[in-house]
């Protein structure tokens, strides 16, 4: 290859959603694309540009034409010319702007919008280290070293949203789809509650067989039988509805907001509004629930400024559970072709929000553990306290794969993260270091 010579170019769209679209409809024709920031010097209206190989940019300019979306400019991507060789030398370094965010944090001050973007892009290893340190320290002066655990139960997979990254969205004609009765449910409920743990989560896909009634029976029976709490995770319902089950005993909402970027958050929800979906999450704030949010990183398209975004309005609107995790594509959507999040993003917002949120539950996320074997550890290590077991019977599991190669987090994996990570075992837990249930007062912190 010659030293200078281009081997991509950079399409500029004229507005994100052109970009999204147009990066899309690529995709789809076998075109292989990357989304990625684009060069100041080339003015750009949008900050993310569509890259493609050299060989099929005209294919690509002709495709994008006919089909409508605006072209705001298409450039080289140019080959950088340092040899990473200062780049190298600066990872042991820690810049001064980043060392004055430090010392903010250090005396208590809040961090601005341009502070959270400085550490969310920083890729220095050190200031990397300097940041999950901050956060896990932050962790452990707030909410302590127990690592909060609880039992998931995905007890339906019907779902009348087509979400386009989801992997039980409407639009699978394959996908085998089951609801578990409440008596199936009720029996992990038990399991759940035999182990100690206090909470149950309800999760399902957006699926109006569970009416507000059959909800409401079976809040009531998990209460009556063992008193557990409940966090309800089954999307967006009226306002009417969420009282209700408040009121018949649900402790907790998880409605993740997503994104908070709208151009994307209507890009890859066709059928779901953002304003309807922040209302929810007020009315679930304004009900009581201690309420639950969240978003994915590595949505195409999406920009450190996006997920800063994000992490103030989990800071604004009073969160108190927080779910991050990586993209991940899943088989069968939309979405398949496109690339996954990074966990080191993923690590960076965990951090931060730590930081920013301070009192919160921050799950280390099933979503990270399925793109590095040990993310539940890093993330415990950069600001997460709880961890969620799958407790899906294994019958109804593999279609619930919301995204491929979901990685089933077990009591086993959520023993070993807490002690890797040297973290305290709640009390409540009856169960020993193997992981089997004991009901006696064994070595768990
Ligand atoms: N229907 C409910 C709702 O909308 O909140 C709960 C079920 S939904 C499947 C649960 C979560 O799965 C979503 O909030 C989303 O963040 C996550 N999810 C779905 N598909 C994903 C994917 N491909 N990669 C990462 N997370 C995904």
């Amino acid at each position: 290859m010659q030293k200078n010579e281009v081997m991509n170019y950079l399409i500029m769209a004229g507005s994100t959603n052109h970009m999204l679209r147009g990066d899309k409809l690529l995709k789809d024709i076998g075109i292989e694309t990357a989304l990625v920031p684009a060069p100041a010097e080339y003015g750009s209206v949008c900050a993310i540009a569509i890259r493609v190989k050299k060989d099929v940019v005209a294919l690509a300019e002709d495709l994008l034409r006919k089909n409508a979306i605006v072209i705001q400019g298409i450039y080289p991507d140019l080959p950088k010319r340092l040899s990473g060789l200062i780049e190298k030398m600066q990872q042991d370094i820690l810049s001064e702007a980043f060392i004055k965010i430090m010392k903010k944090i250090e005396s208590g001050e809040e961090l601005s919008y341009e502070d959270i973007i400085l550490l969310l892009k920083t890729e220095r290893k050190a200031e990397m280290d300097a940041l999950f340190s901050a956060a896990d320290q932050m962790r452990k002066e707030i909410v302590g070293d127990v690592v909060d655990v609880r039992g998931a139960i995905e007890f339906s997979n019907v779902c009348m949203k087509d979400c386009k990254y989801c992997g039980v969205r409407r639009s699978l004609p394959t996908l085998e789809r089951y609801r578990m009765t409440e008596d199936e449910i009720m029996e992990i409920v038990h399991e759940l509650h035999a182990m100690g743990l206090q909470t149950v989560i309800l999760q399902s896909g957006e699926d109006s067989w569970w009416t507000a009634e059959k909800v409401i029976a079976l809040i009531k029976r998990i209460k009556t039988e063992t008193g557990m709490r409940i966090t309800l995770s089954i999307g967006e319902r009226p306002q009417e509805e969420y009282a209700r089950f408040k009121e018949a005993g649900a402790n907790n909402y998880l409605l993740k907001i997503e994104t908070t970027n709208r151009e994307i958050f209507e890009f890859i929800h066709p059928d779901d509004d953002y304003d309807e979906r922040a209302k929810c999450s007020e009315w679930l704030r304004e009900l009581g629930y201690l309420n639950g949010s969240g978003c994915m990183i590595g949505l195409p398209g999406q920009r450190p400024e996006d997920i800063a975004r994000d992490i103030l309005f989990f800071k604004e609107m009073g969160i108190n559970m927080i779910g991050i995790g990586p993209f991940l594509p899943a088989k069968g959507t939309p979405f398949e072709k496109y690339p996954a999040g990074s966990v080191e993003m993923t690590l960076k917002a965990v951090a931060v929000t730590r930081i920013v949120c301070k009192r919160v539950f921050i799950p280390a996320t099933t979503a990270l553990a399925s793109l590095d074997p040990d993310g539940q550890i890093k993330a415990l290590q950069a600001g997460a306290n709880t961890v969620m077991l799958i407790n899906t019977p294994a019958k109804y599991r593999y279609n619930y794969q919301i995204y491929s190669n979901k990685n089933m987090i077990d009591l086993h994996a959520a023993i070993r993260a807490i002690q890797v990570t040297g973290r305290k075992f709640p009390s409540y837990l009856k169960i020993d270091v193997e992981g089997n249930i004991d009901a006696g007062d064994t070595q768990k912190q």
